[in-house]
């Protein structure tokens, strides 16, 4: 193996304690207390464990986190009722609905009732509109923390060649544009682009967001270039024992670290940064809220 691997864990780490550190001078010099309210409809038990580490690491960075945990069979008007109340509240800084929504649930109509400056998901129609244009946003947690990265590790990014494999809402388009923010030169592929090994042996950055585990192998990289993986895809392990599983990116790790000059690995290398990233456009939405200068290197 040659990479460098870009260890998110560690990285992470730092952005949480930037982010405690401007929260303690909000609480010292301004009296405030950025908070962070999230929502969860439901009991899918992944969404219970996300929510409860992002509770676990609101509360790490000194801010104050409220969950709202509510059955399964909500109604739309009383969960956007909910919405409206913390919308209204003064103390709540960050709304975020955790996805997906239970069926009978319109998720856009959900999301676009969070007030956009306190949509620290990134993902209402007009925090979407203002990242497509080049204006403040709030910027998805993913795309923020691979962004962060890329920045870390390159320095400058412009005139890099990307392809962002993957078209979601979520993490390929918004990707596509801070990459093009940052002045890379970006191609997005998907599941129709055709010979797309040729695409991604082109680029000096290849970020995977495709869902499909370790379908990026060494043979679709340059030499030299930069692999962030963002797929979290759990696969059988029947090495590790009877029914056990492993979790796996969307670029088999082994094979792509030959080829690759830097790479993320799963876990521990995007995974982290989504969370880190949500407590910095907290913190960022709160100082905005506020009128007070937004902490450094923690935005796009
Ligand atoms: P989506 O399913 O919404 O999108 C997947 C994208 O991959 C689609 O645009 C699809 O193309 C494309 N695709 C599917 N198959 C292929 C293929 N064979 N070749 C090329 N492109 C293909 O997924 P998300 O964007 O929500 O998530 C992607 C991955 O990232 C998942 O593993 C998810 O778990 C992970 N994830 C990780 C996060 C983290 O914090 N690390 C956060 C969010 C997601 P088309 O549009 O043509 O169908």
């Amino acid at each position: 193996m040659s990479a460098t691997i870009i260890d998110g864990k560690a990285f992470a780490a730092t952005v949480r304690g930037k982010v405690a550190e401007h929260v303690t001078r909000l609480k010292a010099d301004h009296g405030i207390t950025p908070g962070l309210a999230v929502v969860l409809v439901g009991e899918d038990p992944a969404s219970q464990v996300y929510v409860r580490s992002k509770g676990k690491m609101t509360v790490e960075v000194g801010m104050t986190s409220v969950e709202h945990k509510l059955d399964a069979d909500t109604s739309e008007a009383d969960l956007l009722a909910l919405i409206a109340d913390l919308n209204g509240d003064p103390a709540i800084h960050g709304i975020l609905v955790q996805l997906p929504l239970p069926g009978h649930l319109n998720e856009d109509l959900v999301i676009n009732s969070i007030d956009p400056a306190k949509d620290v998901d990134g993902f209402h129609i007009s925090n979407v509109g203002l990242l497509g244009t080049g204006q403040k946003s709030m910027v998805p947690c993913t795309p923020l923390g691979c962004l962060m990265m890329l920045r870390d590790h390159h320095g400058s990014l412009s005139g890099l060649n990307a392809v962002v494999v993957g078209r979601s809402n979520i993490v390929g388009k918004p990707m596509a544009q801070l990459l093009l923010g940052d002045s890379c030169t970006v191609t997005i592929a998907h599941s129709r682009t055709k010979d797309i090994q040729d695409v991604t042996r082109a680029a000096d950055i290849v970020v995977a967001a495709v869902g499909r585990p370790e379908m990026v192998t060494g043979d679709w990289i340059k030499p030299g270039a930069t692999v962030i993986d963002v797929g979290i895809n759990r696969t059988d392990a029947p090495e590790k024992g009877e029914g056990k599983t492993r979790l796996v990116g969307d670029c088999a790790f082994d094979s792509c670290a030959e080829v690759a000059g830097a790479i993320t690995p799963v876990p521990g290398g995007v995974g982290p940064m989504t969370i880190a990233c949500l407590l910095a456009n907290t913190v960022t939405a709160c100082c905005r809220a506020n009128g007070l200068a937004e902490p450094e290197g923690l935005t796009a």
